[in-house]
């Protein structure tokens, strides 16, 4: 992804590890051989894995520089974490992510806000790193913004709920260190990152992925042709704007994540504004383009 001018604004993403990694398209419900093979002739072939069943996804966070602010969003898996369930993928990573970061000029100390679209443990692991055997936060300067909501529901789960896995063991070691740090900023729906940036860069409420879930939105100038949104989980896959019924099975509530994938794709289509999903493969950037009776996904960066 070509780092993206907004404005005064600009937004570059950086990966945890690799970037790309293939996951099976069947991890999708209601994605069946069939259903793939008649999608897959209008999805971008840079979204499509090696084999015919296999998609592309990508862990990685954004950077977004205001000219005021650099502020980091969603914060991917972390380093040396223990990682069980259906988070056992992540256990106790060694990622250069620090390293990657120091590629866009950036320091840890150089980060002012960390803002986090929702608080599953691939998008808070980085918040902390481990010093002399403790979970510190990993940008000493930066106020971590995160949702009450998801801060209420998460660190009140009981280990039968199915969310459980998703979030326990980072609720531990990624956000109660935040918290106790005093680094913590607990936000609802409508928080704007900075008033003296005017509406620049606002929360807006999205629940159903999680309960607390939110996009963040980025317009400078206020003028429409100058629109980004991080989207973090809302979608996962390119496939899902062709086919907003297609999911994880992993959405705390499925009605509203249903909900608000058909909104984005309505809402946005054919507007110009940019969607930066915590999960789309390379290059990751793009828009929503309607296309014969549907919409697609359109990367920003040419095939
Ligand atoms: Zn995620």
């Amino acid at each position: 992804m070509q780092p993206i001018q907004l404005g005064d604004f600009t937004i570059s993403k950086f990966v945890e590890s690799t970037g790309n990694v293939e996951v099976p398209a069947a991890a999708f419900v209601g994605l069946s051989d069939a259903r793939l093979a008649a999608l897959a002739r209008t999805l971008d072939p840079r979204a499509l894995g090696s084999a015919a069943h296999l998609l592309y996804i990508s862990m990685h966070s954004f950077v977004l520089r205001t000219g005021r602010l650099n502020i980091l969003i969603d914060t991917c898996n972390g380093n040396d974490k223990t990682r069980t369930g259906i988070m056992a993928g992540m256990h106790m990573l060694s990622h250069d992510y620090l390293g990657n970061l120091a590629k866009l000029g950036l320091k840890p100390e150089d980060i002012d806000v960390v803002l986090c679209t929702h608080l599953h443990s691939d998008h808070v692991g980085w918040n902390t790193r481990l010093e002399n055997g403790q979970w510190v936060p990993t940008f000493p300067n930066a106020r971590y913004l995160m949702s009450e909501i998801d801060i209420d529901y998460y660190g009140g789960l009981p280990p039968s709920h199915p969310q459980y896995a998703l979030t326990r063991e980072s609720y531990d070691d990624s956000i109660l260190p935040v918290l106790n740090s005093g680094q913590a900023e607990l936000i609802r729906t409508g928080h704007l990152v900075e008033r003296e940036i005017g509406n620049g860069v606002w929360f807006e409420g999205c629940p159903g992925h999680t309960p607390g879930n939110m996009v963040i939105h980025a317009q400078c100038g206020g003028r429409a042709d100058q629109h980004a949104i991080f989207t973090g989980d809302v979608f996962h896959h390119p496939v899902q704007i062709q086919d907003p019924t297609l999911h994880l099975g992993v959405d705390a509530g499925p009605e509203d994540a249903l909900s608000a994938r058909r909104h984005f794709v309505e809402a946005y289509a054919d507007t110009g504004t940019i969607l930066l999903a915590a999960h789309f493969p390379t290059p990751t950037a793009g828009r929503v383009v309607r296309q014969g009776q549907g919409t697609a996904f359109q990367f920003l960066d040419p095939l």
